[in-house]
């Protein structure tokens, strides 16, 4: 093809870009030009890069074969004469970064569905009751990890052991099935939701997909599908389905889709969003995007069975003591009602308490909640278990600037007035565990600088003042004499 055509075409297509048709007939053909890669025409596909012998590719396929030539294998290619002959002699231009594989049907690797094992007599099933641990097990596992919340740690335990039983009974027909226990874990930010559920999906070893209902969405609107939390659990599954059907989804924030009590803070389709999330709560098939956040023509699609797949959601659910607190003193006599008064304003674990009613109250809508049949609530933080999460779980946070320190041979020690004094700046940032990690990383900085200079510290000692700004860590060198590293702070 000469270079006028060229010009013609580029020309064309510009012509075409504001609206004009005149140009098809200068063409010889009035059919619209199509994609080599994804088969749609130019109104559809939009503008498409015109290649020697008529071939077309739309932008969007151009794109991603250029993501993917970044991720290319050349020597696979290159290593293959018979196929660059091949391309060539079908007049292929020199698109040899593309991976021929992928021209041919489409789909890159993060998009592939793994095979489903087809299931035949005598297998093993994929959860052997035997081999789950007992509820007393998993408690003992988390509580390696997670301070304080034994109630949770119990009440999760016996739910996700119920929940198991109930996915490894699924074959036995014998007409009875057991419920799902789908969990809701109320408890205020830092308190270990999160951490609980990461931590319980590890120890079972299966895949988990984290998901913030505030980015949830109504199909159509912009924001996330409510399927996108199951997307997200596939792609944690390895693109493996029958792994993803027996997942664990954790959806954070769902207090804040809870339909709103006064009409000023009025947000669109929070409600709906419960709605929408009561289909797969409850297990049904779906379609979900494989390897993409949202669905659009060109990404492939995966069914996916919600039935089995174990939904935990959690939220802080900031107004609900004003709401227990309400009922409670409604249900106190009258006469006493005046000295408890205050009585529950103050009681940070009134939580505890919490209904179904309480909820619905909240903004819940009552089948959202009938899906949700284990409510958990957490406690909030106190300095003592503050002081517990600073050193005792595996992966404490001590822990790991020991660790760190002592790669260049130091040895890091805290005093126990040291570590209640960041337990204490803790409680006043009022985000519970969360901000242990910012005010240790603060002052560790210094420390963190100031100790590879001199090989002779041997050891460090935090204090309380050190914390508090009064004065500086206690240095000792290897000659065990002690002496002061930073400049006091006047
Ligand atoms: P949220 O309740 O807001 O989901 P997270 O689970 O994200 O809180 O907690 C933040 C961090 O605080 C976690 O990564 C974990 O390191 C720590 N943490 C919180 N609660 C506990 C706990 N009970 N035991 C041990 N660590 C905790």
């Amino acid at each position: 093809m000469g270079e006028n055509d060229q010009d013609h075409r580029d020309q064309n297509s510009n012509e075409a870009e504001n609206g004009k048709s005149a140009d098809n007939q200068k063409n010889e053909s009035s059919y619209e030009e199509i994609c080599f890669v994804c088969r749609r025409p130019e109104s559809k596909a939009g503008k498409m890069f015109r290649l020697p012998n008529h071939i077309n590719i739309c932008e969007d396929c151009m794109q991603r074969l250029m993501d993917q030539a970044s991720q290319f294998d050349y020597n696979g290619l290159l290593n293959n004469p018979d196929l660059l002959k091949e391309l060539n002699r079908h007049g292929m231009p020199n698109i040899g970064f593309v991976n021929a594989g992928d021209i041919a049907n489409g789909i890159p690797n993060s998009q592939r569905i793994k095979k489903r094992k087809e299931k035949k007599e005598g297998d093993e099933p994929a959860f052997d009751i035997r081999k789950l641990p007992a509820p007393h097990k998993i408690k003992a596992q988390l509580d390696e990890y997670v301070i304080g919340q034994e109630h949770a740690k119990k009440v999760i335990s016996v739910a996700v052991y119920n929940h198991y039983k109930r996915v490894a009974m699924e074959d036995q027909k014998d007409g009875i099935e057991i419920d799902k226990s789908n969990i809701l874990l109320i408890g205020p930010t830092g308190s270990g939701k999160t951490y609980l559920v990461k931590t319980l999906a590890k120890l079972l070893d299966v895949p988990l997909a984290i998901a913030d209902a505030t980015s949830l969405t109504e199909a159509g609107y912009i924001g996330d599908d409510i399927e996108s939390c199951v997307s997200k659990l596939l792609a944690a599954a390895d693109n493996d389905i029958d792994r993803t059907e027996q997942g664990i989804v954790f959806i954070d924030e769902i207090d804040k889709i809870a339909r709103q009590r006064d009409e000023h803070h009025h947000t669109v389709g929070s409600e709906a969003v419960q709605q929408g999330l009561l289909k797969i709560l409850e297990g049904s098939e779906i379609e979900v995007p494989v390897g993409a956040g949202s669905k659009n023509m060109m990404v492939p699609m995966a069914r996916v069975n919600t039935r089995n797949i174990l939904f935990i959601c959690g939220g802080a659910f900031p107004d609900l003591n004003e709401i227990i607190g309400n009922r409670l003193k409604k249900q106190t006599s009258i006469g006493f009602a005046a000295d408890l008064k205050d009585k529950f304003d103050h009681d940070k674990d009134l939580q505890k308490q919490v209904t179904t009613e309480d909820l619905k109250k909240y903004g819940m809508i009552p089948e959202f909640l009938g899906r949700l049949p284990v409510i958990c609530p957490l406690e909030s933080l106190t300095k003592e278990m503050l002081v517990e999460i600073l050193k005792k779980p595996k992966n404490a946070i001590l822990k790991q600037y020991q660790k760190l320190l002592s790669l260049d041979e130091v040895e890091l020690i805290f005093d126990d007035s040291a570590l209640e004094a960041i337990a204490d700046k803790a409680l006043e940032r009022d985000t519970g565990a969360r901000a242990l990690r910012a005010i240790i990383e603060e002052f560790m900085l210094d420390i963190m600088y100031e100790i590879p200079k001199d090989d002779n510290i041997g050891r460090v000692t935090i204090t309380r003042d050190y914390i508090e700004g009064r004065g500086a860590p206690l240095i000792e060198v290897r000659t065990i004499a002690a002496q002061p590293l930073i400049e006091e702070q006047a």
